[in-house]
C-alpha cells in the first residue's frame, strides 16, 4: 500500500479551485476584483453616507428580484450572523409558541434559543433521523413554524412549503440554502441567511426577506411590553434597513462582494442560473457516488439529498479522513464532514460560485486517491 504522504495527484485531475467548503466558501475572483477596483472609493467610508447605502440598497433591490418578492415583502438586515437572528426571532418573531423541525446541528439550536426564553411557551421539536427530515404538522396554538431549507450538517433539504391549514408565520432558515435552491417567496413568511455560504461572501451579517405579516408580528412584539436588548429588536433593524442602514457599524467588504454575487445572478438569469449550477455539481457528484463501489450518497431519499451541500459516505476499508488529508495537501480543501456527525464520510459544498466541472475534478482526484491508497 501507498504510504498516504507519498501519493501525488497528477495535476491534470485537480480541480482548477480547490474550495469546497461549506462556509467560509469559495469567493469567485470577480469578487474580488470588484473590491479591490472599489478599493479606494468604497472602503474605510462612512456607512451613513450615500457610498455604503447605495451598496446596501443594491443589496436589498437585488434580493428582492432575485427572490422575484411579492409586493410588500422587506428585506432586512442587521449584524451577528444566523446566530444572532435566532435571537432576535427569539424576542420578535415568536409570539407565544413556535414548532421546530429538528434534524441536524443547525435546525436544533433556533429550538434552544426559543426553549430557553422565560417569556415564550416551551417549543413544539418534531425531530427525525440523520440523514432525513421531518414534517410540519399544523396545531392552532403555534404561531410560528421554523423550517430550514437545508440541514448543511447533513446535507439534507427539504421544499419550503406551508404545513396544510397552517395559520402561523413560516420562517426558514436558509443560510446554506438561499441562492442555491428554488423556492416560492408565497410559501414563507420570513426567509433568512447570511452571505458565507451561496452569496459567496464573509460571515457576520444577517439578512431576512420579510412577508408583511412577519413585518406586522415584529411591529405588535416591538409595541408590546416584552422587553428586548436592541441588539436583537427587529423593529430596530426594520427602521434601519428601510433607510439601507444597519444599526451598527457592517463590514463593508461583506456587503460589496455579497452584492457582486447578487449582480452575477441576476445578470444571468436570477435563480434559474444560480440553482440551475448547483443542479449540475449534484447531478455529477451523485452519479459518481452512485457509480462508485466505495462511495455512496448519505442521505437515501433522492427528493431530499441536498444540491448545494453533498455528503458522501465511504465503505469500511477506504479512510474518508486520510482522502481529506491528501487532498488538503494538493490545495483541495474543506471536504472533511461536519466534526458531530462522526460519520466516515466527505462534505463537499456545491453553491453556485463552484463549478461543476470542478466537481467533476474533485470526484477524478478522490477515485485517483482511493486506487493510490489500495496499491
Ligand atoms: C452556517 C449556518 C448557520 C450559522 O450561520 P452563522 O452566520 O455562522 O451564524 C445557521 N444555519 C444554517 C443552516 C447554516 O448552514
Amino acid at each position: 500500500m501507498s504510504s498516504a504522504n507519498d501519493i501525488v495527484i497528477p495535476a491534470h485531475l485537480l480541480p482548477r479551485d480547490g474550495r469546497f467548503g461549506a462556509g467560509p466558501s469559495k469567493v469567485r475572483q470577480a469578487q474580488l476584483d470588484a473590491l479591490m477596483a472599489d478599493g479606494l472609493t468604497y472602503m474605510g467610508t462612512s456607512h451613513r453616507q450615500d457610498t455604503v447605502k447605495n451598496k446596501v440598497g443594491e443589496v436589498r433591490d437585488g434580493l428582492r428580484a432575485l427572490f422575484n418578492l411579492p409586493d410588500g415583502y422587506e428585506v432586512l438586515l442587521g449584524n451577528g450572523g444566523t446566530t444572532c437572528f435566532w435571537d432576535a426571532a427569539t424576542f420578535h418573531l415568536v409570539a407565544q409558541q413556535s414548532q421546530h423541525l429538528s434534524f441536524g446541528e443547525f435546525s436544533s439550536k433556533f429550538a434552544s434559543s426559543v426553549a430557553d426564553a422565560p417569556f415564550l411557551n416551551d417549543p413544539q421539536i418534531i425531530k427525525s433521523d440523520v440523514g432525513t427530515h421531518p414534517r410540519a404538522v399544523a396545531d392552532d396554538s403555534v404561531d410560528l413554524y421554523a423550517l430550514t431549507h437545508n440541514e448543511t450538517s447533513t446535507g439534507v433539504m427539504m421544499e419550503i412549503r406551508r404545513p396544510d391549514g397552517a395559520s402561523g408565520l413560516v420562517a426558514v432558515d436558509a443560510t446554506s440554502g438561499a441562492g442555491g435552491l428554488r423556492v416560492d417567496p408565497t410559501q414563507f413568511d420570513c426567509y433568512y441567511f447570511a452571505p458565507q455560504k451561496s452569496f459567496a461572501s464573509d460571515g457576520g451579517l444577517w439578512l431576512a426577506l420579510c412577508s408583511p405579516a412577519a413585518v406586522e408580528r415584529i411591529e405588535t412584539l416591538a409595541a408590546s411590553d416584552r422587553w428586548t436588548p436592541a441588539f436583537f429588536d427587529l423593529k430596530i433593524a426594520l427602521d434601519n434597513s428601510r433607510l439601507n442602514q444597519t444599526y451598527n457599524t457592517p463590514s463593508l467588504a461583506t456587503i460589496h462582494m455579497l452584492a457582486s454575487q447578487i449582480n452575477w445572478f441576476n445578470e444571468n438569469g436570477g435563480l434559474d442560473f444560480s440553482a440551475g449550477r448547483s443542479e449540475r455539481s449534484a447531478e455529477i457528484l451523485y452519479s459518481w457516488a452512485d457509480a462508485s463501489d466505495f462511495a455512496s450518497p448519505f442521505v437515501q431519499n433522492v427528493e431530499e439529498r441536498s444540491k448545494v451541500i453533498g455528503t458522501i459516505d465511504f465503505i469500511d476499508g477506504v479512510d474518508a479522513a486520510a482522502i481529506a488529508k491528501i487532498l488538503r495537501r494538493h490545495g483541495v480543501v474543506d471536504t472533511e464532514p461536519y466534526r458531530k456527525l462522526g460519520r466516515n464520510q466527505l462534505r463537499i459544498a456545491m453553491f453556485p460560485s463552484i463549478d461543476p466541472e470542478d466537481i467533476a475534478s474533485l470526484c477524478a482526484s478522490i477515485n485517483y486517491v482511493v486506487g493510490a491508497l489500495a496499491n
